[in-house]
């Protein structure tokens, strides 16, 4: 039986991610800096280049932590187009690490690496939607496909 891909073909003319108020990030509190670097890097990497979204490859690396990486690796690269969109949310090296990759603007997921026992493991585990919030007023955001538990903050 042939498996789905791990990836989608979305129309990028209803699809876009357009907010009614892109923040000022200059005038924001030091705090938020890193937020807007994020906002940045999230944009780049948005996972709907070339008109397809990986969320199915996000759902599936984290369906799959605590697993041996190898055969995860392989099954992944057999169902997508490309590997790149592996290693967005999969570190290679540990200065690559990061608590949570984006897919878009508000779609967020955990980032992942493998360990010295070759398991796929969250960067962070006790990084939990309840306790995050939103970078704007007008998305809804989600880590792992569950609303954020706290309001925006200006
Ligand atoms: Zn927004």
């Amino acid at each position: 039986m042939e498996k789905e891909p791990l990836y989608r073909k979305v129309n990028t003319r209803t699809r876009g991610v357009n907010h009614k108020n892109e923040p000022s990030y200059a005038q924001q509190r030091h705090s938020k800096a890193l937020a807007a670097k994020e906002h940045q890097r999230g944009s780049m990497h948005s996972g709907k280049r070339l008109g397809l979204d990986y969320t199915p490859l996000f759902r599936f690396l984290l369906s799959r932590v605590g697993q041996p990486w190898d055969p995860v690796f392989s099954e992944a690269k057999s169902r997508l187009d490309r590997q790149e969109p592996i290693f967005w949310q999969v570190a290679l090296h540990e200065h690559q690490q990061q608590d949570y990759v984006r897919l878009g603007h508000c779609a967020f997921y955990s980032g992942l690496y493998v360990d010295a026992q070759g398991l796929l493991q969250k960067v962070n585990p006790d990084l939990h939607a309840a306790t995050m919030s939103p970078d704007c007023p007008c998305c809804t955001h989600t880590l792992n496909g569950v609303p954020f538990g706290l309001a925006y903050e200006r």
